[in-house]
């Protein structure tokens, strides 16, 4: 399966949050290349002005543009979330292993590490194109990706998505919830998933086993087999134990790749 990425995801410099923190790459990136026969490589363009204004408001924009580093970096995140759907819808499933992460980013503000949002980018430009009308958003960060609901549910311009964010407190439950939810959809054009991996066992959120990020991933293939031919990608968000973070990556793409 492709992996989104770019050497400068490894800059650290825009700022001094646990999303930001050097190394955090490093152990995704290190399993990815341990596996050349499974993993291959592509690199991302810079999101355009255009892409991101079709998700955030002006003054937003101009905010984060007035920061050069955060800016090249986060649009650079952008960029990398938008390769990853394309190549999902040309028929490929993708990873991103981005940086900055979106998914707390609405449209006319952020927090949470966050300050584009990815996942709304990269749809909404898959959407301008008429690519796609329906999508499906699963979203297992440990934490509710605000900026993803705010700015793609209840549009009045005929996009629809739908957007999960588990809340089962028990591993078992959780992915219990994940695939009734999955059994009920019908009808979408494409998968997308905000992977945050600080829902780990060993993480922040001390839930999920690596074996509960490939079945996971194993949901993702399989329903968007049954329901859009397989379109599916994947983009990081949250994950914050550097030791386990590649592993807990690498086991979500064992299922979904
Ligand atoms: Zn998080």
């Amino acid at each position: 399966m492709k992996i989104v990425f770019h050497e400068c995801y490894f800059n650290s410099g825009y700022a001094t949050d646990p999303a930001a923190a050097e190394g955090r790459l490093d152990g995704i990136m290190a399993s990815i290349e341990s596996k050349p026969e499974w993993y291959e490589i592509i690199t991302p363009d810079t999101a355009s002005e255009a892409d991101i204004l079709r998700a955030h408001g002006r003054n937003h924009y101009e905010n984060i543009k007035a920061d050069p580093l955060l800016y090249e970096l986060a649009a650079l995140a952008a960029g990398g979330a938008i390769k990853a759907a394309e190549t999902a819808y040309e028929g490929e499933p993708a990873f991103a292993v981005i940086r900055p992460p979106g998914h707390h980013a609405s449209a006319n503000s952020c927090w949470g590490f966050c300050y584009f949002n990815n996942m709304s980018i990269s749809l909404l430009k898959l959407f301008s194109e008429k690519k796609i009308e329906k999508a499906f958003v699963l979203d297992f960060d440990l934490h509710t990706g605000d900026g993803n609901i705010n700015i793609l549910r209840n549009r009045n311009d005929g996009f629809e998505v739908f957007i999960l964010n588990p809340l089962s407190s028990e591993r078992r439950d959780y992915l219990r919830e994940v695939e009734e939810y999955m059994n009920n959809l019908a009808d979408v054009d494409i998968f997308a998933a905000s992977a945050g991996f600080d829902q780990g066992i060993e993480d922040w959120g001390a839930l999920l086993y690596p074996e509960d990020y490939t079945n996971l991933g194993r949901l993702m293939k399989e329903h968007s087999e049954r329901i859009c031919k397989g379109r599916r990608y994947a983009i990081l968000e949250g994950g914050y134990n550097h030791d386990v973070i590649g592993l807990n990556t690498d086991a979500f793409c064992i299922g979904f790749g």
